[in-house]
């Protein structure tokens, strides 16, 4: 079954077949400042399951590990669609809020929690970093 993310006015739109391999809720201020929430929550897809459409402008940054990462989003409104990190050249991650489906599946990982804002809770069960997966051992 394919799902649909897509921006605010419609025109950038990432089209996803079966479910994410991975849903991950980071709350570094990269993920802060890209969205303009307080975390940002990434759903992870292998690129041959990922169809894009719509003009984009890519926003490239640094990471914590060194890698690049480059953000996408719609020149027309701004929203912050997807991004492919350096790291996982053939992973793009879907940002879970432009899916707008409140029955999406809920993180199972929660990474960066060195700048969690302490009154947002988070689902029971899930795994927690301070920092990133590969820098840190689960708390
Ligand atoms: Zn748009
Ligand atoms: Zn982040």
């Amino acid at each position: 079954m394919s799902k649909v993310a897509h921006c605010n006015c419609g025109a950038l739109r990432a089209e996803v077949d079966g479910e994410p391999e991975a849903v991950v809720a980071c709350h570094c201020v990269d993920c802060q400042r890209r969205t303009g929430s307080v975390i940002g929550v990434g759903a992870y897809y292998p690129e041959n399951r990922v169809r894009i459409t719509g003009e984009r402008k890519n926003f490239m940054r640094g990471t914590a590990s060194g890698k690049k990462f480059e953000q996408s989003f719609c020149p027309h409104c701004g929203t912050s669609v997807f991004w492919v990190a350096e790291l996982k050249p053939n992973v793009v991650g879907i940002a879970v809020g432009c899916f707008a489906d409140p029955t999406f599946p809920a993180p199972m990982r929660s990474v960066w929690e060195q700048t969690h804002h302490p009154w947002l809770g988070l689902p029971e069960g899930i795994q927690h970093y301070s920092q990133g997966r590969a820098g840190t051992t689960p708390r």
